[in-house]
């Protein structure tokens, strides 16, 4: 529980929004991760079980198997569409907009 990442990590979207049916392929951005885990859980002490990165302002958020939901919290708040996550090995996005998934 609460792997921390590399806050220097490549977190460069690596799939095509367009290709996956997404339109928002203008909120991706070059970013950097807000820190090394997810930033509400960091904060209040509570614990991750996967990591997502906005693409759109770095914020780091917990996936909905976690207990936080903060990934998904973030994009209610802000309407940033696109996460993708920064588990080891994997480059997939997600819209919440499109529910699609963008690989
Ligand atoms: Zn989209
Ligand atoms: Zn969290
Ligand atoms: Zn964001």
């Amino acid at each position: 529980m609460n792997r921390r990442i590399d806050p220097e990590q490549d977190l460069s979207l690596a799939g095509n929004p367009a290709a996956a049916g997404c339109t928002h392929a203008e909120a991706v951005r070059t970013v950097r991760a807000s820190g090394p885990g997810c930033q509400e859980c960091l904060a209040t002490g509570g614990y991750w079980v996967h990591l997502r990165v906005c693409m759109t302002c770095g914020h780091i958020g917990c996936c909905d198997s976690s207990p936080g939901r903060h990934a998904t919290a973030h994009y209610h708040e802000t309407e940033h569409p696109i996460v993708r996550s920064v588990e080891p090995g994997e480059t997939w996005g997600w819209c919440y907009v499109d529910e699609a998934v963008i690989q």
